[in-house]
């Protein structure tokens, strides 16, 4: 039995598999979607227990930052790792889910910029690189979470559901709902096995709509947003041919793994209605509580 605050959960700790890494670094550049800074990146393979380790390089003692719940500075528009007020690493969310994705464990992200490449507005460039790079099995079990029973967020149309797993899987469904606007109602789901990630879900890009982007600019966010690394839809639809003709669900799918990343492993079955970084962060700092006090 594990407490969140004065609710108890039934949970247990799993050890279903070894930890990963990649097996030799790899690097990309680019420019960030929302700073509109160019950043370096370059991916290593890091040892057991390290998780996903951020390394700004281009700043005086070379701070670091991992990807956990606790660091979270800023989760409004995108996923912000920061500490003591400041923001330290921008737009985490694709290489994490990228991460998770990939079945990738630990990776020290040594950068030169404030925030991760936006790329093509997908996770595909990042995924593919560190795909490429392959994964290798470090002498280290990993620890997961299993949820023994359900916990659920309701925030008016939003919510978000983890359920226990029966079957061994994880798994995701996502419903997005903007009414008669474009891109309007659709579902989807991942099953996550490590294998289909990179052609199902990765490719997916994000989206913006053309009447939030003045209001993006004048919160002085989307500097580096254009064509070529957002889908915008306009009253009539996508502006440009889609990847997948529901794209848009898809992205919120993989931005939904990578906020996740950030509470560890879980197996469980995650359904979400509406939900954004906000609301799976507040999902990820739960199940940090959960396994913190199972230990
Ligand atoms: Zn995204």
């Amino acid at each position: 039995m594990a407490a969140t605050g004065n609710k108890k959960v039934e949970a247990e700790l799993i050890y279903p598999r070894r930890q990963t890494t990649i097996t030799s670094a790899v690097e990309l550049s680019g420019r960030g979607l929302h700073t509109g800074k160019d950043c370096h990146l370059r991916l290593k393979p890091a040892p057991a227990d390290t998780g996903v380790l951020f390394r700004r390089i281009d700043l005086e003692g070379r701070p670091v930052i991992s990807a956990a719940a606790d660091n979270v500075h800023d989760c409004r528009r995108s996923l912000v790792l920061g500490r003591e007020d400041k923001p330290l690493v921008r737009t985490v969310e694709h290489l994490l889910s990228a991460c998770a994705g990939l079945f990738l464990d630990n990776l020290v992200v040594e950068m030169t910029g404030p925030e991760i490449p936006a790329c093509d507005g997908s996770a595909e460039p990042l995924a593919r690189m560190m795909a490429e790079s392959g994964s290798r099995k470090l002498d280290a079990p990993l620890e997961v979470l299993q949820l023994k029973e359900e916990i659920c967020f309701q925030n008016g149309d939003v919510s978000l559901t983890a359920l226990p797993s029966e079957d061994k899987e994880v798994s995701f469904s996502y419903q997005l709902d903007y009414g008669d606007r474009p891109p309007g109602r659709e579902r989807c789901s991942f099953n996550l096995t490590g294998d289909d990630y990179l052609e199902e879900l990765a490719p997916a890009r994000t989206y913006v709509l053309k009447c939030e982007i003045a209001e993006l600019k004048k919160a002085g966010l989307a500097r580096g947003g254009s064509r070529d690394n957002a889908v915008i839809f306009g009253p009539e639809g996508a502006e440009g041919r889609l990847r997948f003709p529901d794209e848009a669900c898809r992205h919120k799918l993989l931005d939904l793994i990578g906020d996740l990343f950030l509470a560890g492993p879980v197996r469980a079955h995650f359904s979400a209605v509406k939900s954004g970084h906000s609301s799976n962060q507040r999902l990820a700092r739960v199940l940090v509580g959960i396994r913190d006090s199972l230990k």
